[in-house]
């Protein structure tokens, strides 16, 4: 018997991520915005300590060590955090929880593709926002035509633009629904671009954080929401119990107390940022100013375009995105890996001609 799939699900565009190489071949991979670094030693020195009793048992539901590590960091109590299976899983739980069937959704666009899908999958309609020509968003836009919520990823994805806090404040006070700021790069941007603070003097905001960049633990799952007791309770209710592993729990708790570390590994991110996409100038693309761990940049017009060089360097193993949207299609976002990754991507390039 056929069984009828649900049309909202029948219907779906499903989010697709980026690639993952073929195991075994040699391959350099810029294509998900993971650290190219390891995890913190801290995080090994716990994995190699790990009591084993820890998979026997089921994990703790409500994450207590790491959200009071998150709290002491933040500044903030244990009671405004809700851990999950990385942020990807708190973006279906805050349109599970405050989004209905027919209600709207502000997006700026371009911006990170799970939004709309989710959105898609509880029968919101998106309404987008198109970001200008340099692709600077106007949080303070979003706010027209009375949406159910805005949600808006700052520093931006994937164009790495970012705004200040205090834009963030004033789409705050000029907004009367939910704010959701997805602040996955944030580790990356200036000081000031962190939405977490205003959580405290708006009850509308949540933001969202994750340790899949920045901290290297994209394979653990982990990400959090950071927003006032009531609406973590709310979100609580509808949330798979013990969806974060006991092991992603060790890992994220021992990553985010070695503070030092992963302030070295953004600094060397952004170093090797700003060399490449200066080489990248050079030779006459159009990259976007970045905050975060990747830029997207058009190659020169005349060359080849932007949709076979990303063919032509998957062919020799290295791995880049390329979007193919009206705004997007002419462009790629390279995730920032080490020096020696970026160098042979540009060698590789040369030889493109
Ligand atoms: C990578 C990314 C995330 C992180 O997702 P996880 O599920 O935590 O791995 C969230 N938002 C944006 C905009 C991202 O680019």
């Amino acid at each position: 018997m056929p069984i009828a799939i649900h049309p909202r699900i029948d219907r779906l565009q499903p989010y697709e991520a980026g690639e993952r190489p073929e195991p075994g071949l040699p391959a350099i991979k810029l294509n998900q915005n993971e650290c190219p670094y390891p995890v913190s030693p801290k995080v090994s020195d716990a994995l190699s300590r790990l009591d084993p009793d820890l998979l026997r048992v089921y994990p703790d539901a409500d994450c207590l060590a790491l959200r009071t590590a998150l709290a002491e960091v933040h500044g903030l109590p244990p009671s405004m955090f809700l851990c999950g299976n990385g942020s990807s899983e708190l973006i279906t739980l805050v349109f599970r929880t405050f989004v209905g069937e027919g209600d709207t959704v502000a997006l700026p666009d371009p911006t990170f593709g799970l939004y709309a899908v989710v959105a898609a999958m509880y029968g919101a309609v998106v309404r987008m926002t198109p970001c200008d020509s340099d692709f600077r968003f106007d949080p303070e836009a979003l706010a027209s035509g009375r949406p159910r919520a805005i949600v808006l990823a700052n520093p931006n994805a994937p164009t790495g633009r970012f705004v200040e806090a205090e834009r963030i404040e004033s789409l705050l006070r000029r907004a009367d629904c939910l704010v959701v700021v997805d602040e996955a790069y944030a580790d990356f941007a200036p000081p000031g671009t962190s939405a977490i603070r205003l959580t405290e003097r708006y009850d509308h905001l949540i933001v969202l954080r994750t340790f899949s960049k920045a901290y290297a633990l994209g394979g653990a799952r982990v990400g959090y929401a950071v927003t006032n007791p009531r609406l973590i309770e709310a979100m609580k209710k509808g949330k798979e119990t013990f969806s974060v592993h006991a092991l992603s729990q060790l890992a994220a708790e021992a990553a985010l107390r070695d503070a030092a570390y992963v302030r070295e590994c953004v600094a060397r991110i952004g170093r090797t940022r700003e060399r490449f996409a200066a080489r990248l100038r050079a030779r006459e693309w159009d990259v976007v100013p970045s905050a975060a761990n990747f830029v997207l940049a058009a190659p020169p017009a005349g060359g080849l375009s932007a949709r076979s060089l990303y063919g032509q360097l998957r062919e020799r193993g290295i791995f880049v995105r390329h979007f193919d949207t009206d705004r997007l299609r002419g462009m790629l976002r390279i995730s920032i890996g080490t020096d020696s990754d970026m160098d042979a991507l540009l060698d590789a390039l040369s030889r493109l001609g």
